[in-house]
């Protein structure tokens, strides 16, 4: 993932960092809910994404943080703790602690959320409190939103269902009586969801996303080539071979790995069709979740997904032909987003911009 932070802006007055500062000046003692500094962040599975409204995305890192085991000292967060993973040393340990788009790790969520709002937040020279969105799984416990609101340690934190934000990122009409369905495929999580109206009709989440693609080709590198490779190797695979239909022509890559009889370091020529057969099992357990969520989806929204199709987002709708595949299992109209990395932090992004329109989706 590229790291976007924009350099401090060296500046001496509000109105050349911000945009929009000279529209605001003009009524500085308006008694509204539109604050200065706006920030919206999508607080994924694999990945953290910050927006600040009137900036676009300002930072994108990987949801890990490298933690000493035994004195409990976060070592690093996002990029530098992903570069650790599967090379750390005894006792650093490099922990995702949203792994199953739940808050698996209260303590190390908590301190990753500060750590990133605080890139953003210090660097801007506005006295006043920010407000921020965060999105939240749709599932979220009461005790969950509790951290999260903790962590965040601002005065006006306010949040969203993913689904609902993916949804509004990727264009869709959620505020209007036709039923929309979004797909969202990340590390840890597929969710998919059915809005309509403003609200999340049914929504279906499996813990099984993009992650478990590499887990499997990690298996099937070790079985077939008697290859051990760690994650990371395992996504470059995915990204670079992964494919849900036939290719044309089939591709191939070189991996090196350690070859798991002599011990020592070998590299080995993979094809695509190879990895294909490997995430097979993950990419089913997907589309079985597609078609359950479509049986539970009331009649009159199920004609209206018919009409108007699916939308895949998140990364892992990035391999190559999962459309396809769904089209041709679900018989339904399927696109994928034209930037699914980022579609629930700019969903969250267009709350902030129209808070009228939008408004009623946030909780507290
Ligand atoms: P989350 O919202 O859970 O943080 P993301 O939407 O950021 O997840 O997606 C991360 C997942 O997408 C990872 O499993 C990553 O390997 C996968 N991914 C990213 N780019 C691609 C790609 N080009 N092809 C296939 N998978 C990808
Ligand atoms: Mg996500």
């Amino acid at each position: 993932m590229t790291v976007a932070i924009k350099p401090p802006v060296p500046s001496s007055s509000e109105a050349e960092i911000d945009p929009g500062a000279d529209r605001r000046r003009p009524m500085p003692r308006r008694r509204g809910w539109r604050p200065a500094t706006e920030i919206a962040v999508d607080l994924g599975t694999a990945n953290t994404l910050v927006l600040v409204k009137g900036e676009g995305v300002v930072l994108n890192e990987p949801s890990v943080a490298a933690v000493d085991q035994s004195t409990g000292n976060i070592m690093g967060i996002g990029l530098e703790a992903k570069r650790m993973l599967g090379r750390t040393p005894d006792g650093i340990l490099a922990v995702r602690p949203m792994k199953d788009g739940v808050i698996a790790n209260f303590d190390v969520a908590e301190k990753m959320l500060r750590h990133f709002l605080r890139l953003v937040i210090d660097r801007s020279i506005f006295k006043v409190k920010p407000t921020v969105i965060v999105c939240v799984p749709s599932g979220i416990t009461e005790v969950e939103r509790r951290a999260v609101r903790d962590s965040a340690g601002v005065k006006r934190l306010l949040m969203v269902a993913e689904p609902m934000a993916a949804a509004i990122g990727v264009g869709l009409p959620v505020e209007t009586p036709v039923g929309s369905m979004v797909i969202d495929i990340g590390g840890g999580t597929t969710n998919i969801a059915v809005i309509a109206l403003g609200g999340i009709v049914c929504d279906a989440s499996i813990r099984t996303g993009g992650d478990e693609l590499d887990q499997a080709i990690v298996q099937f590198m070790r079985k077939n080539y008697s290859l051990l490779i760690g994650e990371p190797t395992a996504e470059r695979i995915k990204i670079r071979l992964g494919s849900a239909v036939p290719l044309e022509p089939e591709e191939e890559m070189d991996v090196k790995g350690r070859d798991l009889v002599s011990g020592l370091p070998k590299t080995v020529r993979v094809d695509s069709s190879g990895v294909r057969d490997a995430i097979q099992e993950p990419v089913s357990r997907i589309l079985n979740a597609v078609r359950r969520a479509l049986e539970m989806t009331p009649p009159e929204l199920a004609s209206d997904i018919l009409e108007h199709g699916i939308v895949l987002t998140g990364g892992g709708s990035l391999i190559r032909g999962l459309d396809q595949l769904l089209m041709d299992e679900t018989g339904l109209p399927v696109r994928v987003d034209d930037d699914p990395l980022t579609s629930v932090v700019r969903g969250t992004g267009r709350i902030l911009d129209d808070f009228a329109r939008y408004g009623n989706v946030l909780t507290t």
